[in-house]
């Protein structure tokens, strides 16, 4: 059912929400961006409407409400260990269409790939999605080639323009809700994009020999393997272990998962002190493959969801949609290559 709610109609129903859930959304922290004079837009929980960023996308992505950069698994003593406390709310999100389809990638990891995760799927289970509507293409993102600039599978979602609020609402304890707060009956479908300012072509002749490509060596000297590409997207699920202890024998402490990047120095490293992906250039072409291959394969549908935020973010202006549009380049160099040994 649709609807158009009015500001004091959206809070009502966001107060109805939050008995049950915790909310987060996009949030504007002023000064805390990039530069000292930009904002940053992250997720964060939100007590009110007013408090999200329904305008600009977020730096980081959705992800963050259920795999924070940081989270404690376990506390430790030399004879005890103690869960960590699962979140005593159910969680309401606010994402747009790519993060949406990022959600499918995420569940295809932590949740479909041998064993479910323990950790996300106990935070999963009570998730419920509120689309925001993209009325217009972002900076960098791609969405469209892509496939993800448009999602049905919301529980609500909603349109903002002039303090009104246009909603498409399948959730039917969300739309009984709706209409006894007084809010008027009117067909409503959330805007989409259907043009960005970029593009991608992934060619259907990809495979791993575009590898042997000299596309990757500029990247051994541009990339400075900071690892913000991966921390921000929305589909990057690699973590790893970190013991914190509470005392100089390392009995007592807790344990942590944080985030991991495939372009940062260490990820590779293995018992006896070798190391896979020494070279920038070499991670790339991983990350690169990652994304837009070997997901696939395995799969049946791409990774990336072209939000862009890898492009908005990389202190180096590396643009990951040049290096999809380079692939086809890079295909016909290796095959060239081959042929002529
Ligand atoms: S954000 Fe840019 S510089 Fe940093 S690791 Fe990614 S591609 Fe390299
Ligand atoms: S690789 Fe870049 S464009 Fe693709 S989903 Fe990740 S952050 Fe978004």
């Amino acid at each position: 059912m649709g609807y158009i709610a009015d500001t004091s109609q959206f809070e009502k129903l966001f107060s109805y929400w939050k008995e049950e859930y915790e909310i987060w959304a996009p949030r504007r922290f002023q000064g805390g961006g990039r530069f000292s004079d930009t904002d940053a837009v992250r997720y964060a929980r939100v007590d009110s409407p007013s408090e999200i960023e329904f305008e600009e996308k977020s730096a980081y992505s959705w992800k963050e409400t259920v795999f924070p950069p940081s989270e404690t698994l376990f506390y430790f003593s030399q004879n005890h260990v103690e869960e960590a406390e699962a979140p005593a709310k159910k969680r309401l999100v606010f994402l747009r269409s790519c993060d949406l389809a990022a959600v499918r990638r995420m569940d295809q990891i932590y949740l479909k790939n041998g064993d479910p995760d323990y950790y996300y799927a106990r935070k999963r289970d009570g998730l419920a999605f509120v689309l925001i509507g993209c009325p217009h293409t972002c900076e960098n993102g791609f969405c469209v080639s892509m496939g993800t600039n448009a999602s049905d599978n919301y529980d609500m979602s909603v349109d903002v323009t002039d303090g009104a609020y246009y909603i498409d609402c399948p959730q039917e304890d969300w739309s009984r809700k709706l209409e006894e707060l007084g809010a008027a009956p009117a067909e409503h479908k959330p805007s989409r994009v259907t043009e960005n300012k970029v593009s991608v072509r992934i060619p259907d002749n990809l495979t791993y020999e575009v590898g042997k490509s000299t596309m990757w060596n500029q990247y051994d000297k541009r990339c400075i393997n900071c690892g913000r590409c991966n921390f921000v997207c929305p589909t990057c699920t690699c973590f790893t272990m970190q013991d914190m202890y509470y005392d100089a024998d390392g009995k007592v402490g807790e344990r942590r998962r944080v985030q991991a990047s495939c372009m940062v120095d260490g990820y590779t490293d293995v018992a006896g002190g070798a190391s896979y992906r020494k070279k920038n250039g070499q991670r790339m072409r991983f990350k690169t493959l990652h994304k837009v291959l070997d997901f696939r394969e395995r799969f049946g549908y791409q990774m990336c969801v072209g939000c862009g935020r890898c492009d908005d973010i990389c202190p180096e202006y590396i643009s990951f949609s040049h290096i999809i549009n380079h692939l086809e380049e890079g295909m016909k160099e290796a095959q060239a290559d081959d042929n002529s040994k």
